[in-house]
């Protein structure tokens, strides 16, 4: 029997736990390998594969991760649906560590990254206003409040190119534009989730204060891992519970991204 999987999960090496019934898969794609092994199992009743972001040993640095490899990867696997969690900086006052944002928006300021899989024989235009998928947010939405966590449904996520943190003005220039988080990995992961046509819902964990907010003095790395640490089981209680939230049959447009428009190639 080919191994199959409905639902994705792009995070932390914390989350290999989660899974029943692991089976590990060697994948390759056109884009190269995914980060690591791909790692399939269950979350109750639904089919998981899981892929650690930057790998099992955290080879992978931001600018580094093979984004294009992995969306495949699971999309090749069945997948239909990702769940994103990342830990990110706030940018407002009121957005302490340990809040659970699940944002709406996104603002792109990587640069450099490929970001997209049609850059070969004509255009693809695929709609990315709205960038993240409504039903994968309300369940994220639901299962963080129902699980206790301070939740703030809706914000804009700032992806920034790393490896470094945000100098004191450009954390100011971005909260001053009403954006609310601030992260290294939401993009181009996103836009491929979409140019693939899947659901893509990011949990954006607060870890810390980014450097231009009144509270902050600016980040360091050992405290963005420590915190993180702090909060993995509950992240991994979290994404759990959402995994078991997602509607079973897609009643989003997240699904519809491509159609009409003619692709280069076929989707696995
Ligand atoms: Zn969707």
């Amino acid at each position: 029997m080919v191994t199959r999987a409905d639902i994705g999960v792009i995070g932390g090496s914390g989350f290999y736990s989660l899974l029943d019934d692991a089976e590990e898969i060697q994948l390759a794609t056109p884009y190269g390998p995914p980060s690591d092994v791909v790692t399939v199992g269950r979350i109750g009743s639904r089919s998981v594969a899981f892929i650690p972001r930057h790998g099992r040993d955290h080879r992978f640095p931001p600018h580094r991760i093979p984004y294009r490899a992995n969306l495949w990867a699971l999309r090749s696997l069945g997948v239909r649906q990702v769940l994103a969690p990342s830990a990110v900086g706030s940018l407002r006052a009121e957005y302490g560590p340990g809040a659970m944002v699940i944002p709406d928006q996104l603002v792109d300021r990587t640069s450099g990254r490929v970001q997209t899989y049609y850059d070969i024989d004509g255009a693809v235009h695929v709609s990315f206003a709205d960038p993240y998928c409504p039903s994968g947010r309300a369940a994220a939405v639901r299962t963080a409040r129902s699980g206790g966590w301070a939740t703030v449904d809706g914000g804009t996520l700032v992806v920034i190119e790393g490896p470094r943190f945000s100098t004191r003005a450009e954390s100011q220039w971005f909260a001053g534009n009403g954006w609310s988080i601030v992260g290294m990995t939401g993009f181009p992961e996103a836009i491929l989730a979409r140019e693939l046509a899947l659901c893509y819902t990011s949990l954006s964990l607060v870890t810390d204060h980014d450097a231009g907010v009144e509270a902050g003095q600016g980040v360091t790395h050992d405290e963005v891992l420590e915190f993180f640490a702090q909060n993995v089981t509950r992240m991994r209680t979290l994404v759990a519970d959402t995994v078991q939230a997602l509607p079973h049959e897609r009643a989003c447009s997240c699904g519809s991204a491509l159609d009409g428009i003619k692709l280069p190639f076929e989707l696995p």
